[in-house]
């Protein structure tokens, strides 16, 4: 049997050690440091990646710095920049069956979630390409002058170097929500892909060099968080980070940015409720809610993994939702037909089946799911408790996986203390027919983001962001490019 590398569809770009991409380069790491990355659904090293440290953040912070100062990038035309950014959208949609095979064999998520990635990166790009052309600063009248004592205005201006940090589960995701509107911007970026899943970010250099974006505009530096990352964070040379991970990262990164204060944008981890009514169209509900976990094998931030039924509908849900998990096709993402690919990494497996554990051990009850998986890559089967309260750990920290919580409740008032009784304020579902629940409660969920007869929607128009400890600041949509300027007051004395 062929192995994967040997696929006649194999893309060409895993042959020979990535390298780092710094001012339109393809460099070694200067500590000649590499590392192995694998394809979670067959445990294979598709790919030696050169290691970025301090060393290699610098240069990279370099690269960025000169292009910002020479303006070659922030200084263009708007709509040269915005042209040049299309022309990179298009890129990537030219190459989306490359990318998609690459994300699927480096992340493990089905072919047709990676194609949807790359469809919806294209299309952040172009969203945010238009608003290139359409940054305004604004002018006043003084409060305390005279009219015409004084001319007052305000400019946008892009905050300067940005240091771009993003996670496995949705490497090209991730990679668009941040770079998009930090192009757009005119800002200089160093961009750091996790150390899990590197390969995606750097092909994405590679075109963006291709659409013409200026060397050194966007520098693609993978390594590891204590190395590469933790660098970006401490690095004076710095203005911004955008981060997406941990909560538990993102909360040092807070600390390490204090040093030159550099502005700081943050989506980190959630445990998200999802709400069914004993009036929502079941039809749209069980399905949705069961998605709303899986979803990605449940490596989603916003994943609804707290399920909360009317009463009257638990046994009906939750056993409709056990049924749909059970019916997903698992498999290698290579297969079209697989819909639950295999969580990231053995380490991720081996977290995950050690929460099903600890709900056990903690007096859960398995509703479905449950036994681990055996055999070559790293599965795990969809899971589903019932019987929880609020103090067990598989109630109160995010699993990163196919494992959902379920609780009866009876009234609406009941929900906003269960639904809010987090750390946690990513994501909301609400199930209903009933219009006046749906907006009652939606004021009510404290979460960045709620969908009502739906999940996991996300739009370049609309903003996306969390509350609480799942983050600070807003991605996606004018608040998500305003992230990435400084607002200047000019006063202007007229004789
Ligand atoms: P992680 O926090 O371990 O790593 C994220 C990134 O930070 C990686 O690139 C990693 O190398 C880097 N990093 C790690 N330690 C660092 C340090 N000390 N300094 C600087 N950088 C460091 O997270 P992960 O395991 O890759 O991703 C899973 C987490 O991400 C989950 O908690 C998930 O909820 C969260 N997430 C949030 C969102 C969102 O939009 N809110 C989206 C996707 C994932």
């Amino acid at each position: 049997m062929s192995t994967l590398l040997e696929r006649p569809d194999a893309p060409a770009f895993l042959a020979g050690t990535k390298l780092l991409l710094i001012d339109g380069k393809h460099v070694p790491a200067r500590s000649g440091k590499t590392f192995e990355v694998v394809n979670p659904a067959t445990e294979e090293v598709i790919a030696t990646v050169a290691e970025g440290d301090a060393a290699d953040i610098d240069l990279a912070v370099s690269a960025a710095r000169k292009s910002f100062e020479s303006g070659v990038w922030r200084s263009l035309p708007a709509s040269e920049r915005a042209r040049i950014m299309l022309r990179f959208a298009d890129l990537v949609e030219e190459n989306g069956d490359e990318l998609s095979l690459l994300e699927t064999m480096n992340n493990g998520m089905p072919r047709a979630f990676a194609r949807s990635s790359v469809a919806g990166g294209a299309n952040w790009l172009r969203w945010f390409a238009g608003s290139v052309t359409r940054i305004y600063g604004q002018t006043a009248s003084s409060a305390v002058s005279a009219p015409g004592e004084f001319h007052v205005y305000t400019r946008k201006e892009p905050i300067g170097v940005v240091g771009l940090i993003t996670p496995w589960n949705g490497p090209i995701g991730t990679f668009f929500i941040k770079v998009s509107p930090a192009l757009a911007a005119g800002c200089s970026i160093v961009q750091k892909p996790s150390e899990v899943t590197p390969l995606t970010a750097l092909r994405l250099g590679e075109l963006a060099l291709e659409a013409g974006v200026p060397a050194g505009v966007l520098n693609v530096v993978p390594g590891f968080g204590g190395g590469a990352g933790a660098a970006i964070a401490n690095h004076p040379g710095i203005n911004k980070i955008s981060f997406t991970g941990s909560t538990a990262v993102g909360k040092q990164l807070v600390q390490a940015s204090a040093g030159n204060l550099k502005r700081v944008t943050l989506e980190l981890g959630g445990k998200s409720p999802c709400v069914v009514f004993d009036d929502a169209d079941m039809d749209i509900a069980i399905p949705g809610a069961a998605m709303a976990i899986a979803a990605n094998t449940g490596q989603v931030c916003f994943a609804g993994s707290r399920l909360f039924v009317q009463r009257k509908s638990f046994d009906k849900v939750v056993a409709g939702i056990g049924q749909v998990l059970q019916g997903l096709k698992v498999g290698n993402g290579l297969d079209e037909d697989t819909i639950l690919g295999p969580v990231v990494s053995a380490k991720q497996r081996d977290r995950v089946q050690g929460y099903i554990q600890t709900g056990l051990s903690e007096g859960a009850e398995i509703v479905s799911g449950g036994a681990p998986v055996d055999g070559k890559g790293f599965f795990v089967n969809p899971t589903v408790f019932a019987n929880v309260n609020a103090n067990m750990t598989i109630v109160k920290e995010e699993i990163f996986g196919p494992v959902l919580v379920a609780t009866p409740f009876d009234t609406l008032d009941e929900i906003p203390a269960l639904a809010n009784a987090s750390n946690y304020g990513l994501g909301g579902g609400i199930y209903t027919t009933n219009i006046n629940t749906a907006h009652k409660l939606a004021a009510r969920i404290e979460t960045g983001n709620v969908w009502v007869n739906c999940y996991s929607m996300l739009d370049a128009s609309m903003p996306f962001g969390g509350y609480k400890e799942s983050g600070w600041g807003k991605e996606l949509s004018a608040d998500g490019l305003d992230a990435y300027l400084e607002t200047k007051s000019v006063w202007m004395k007229l004789s």
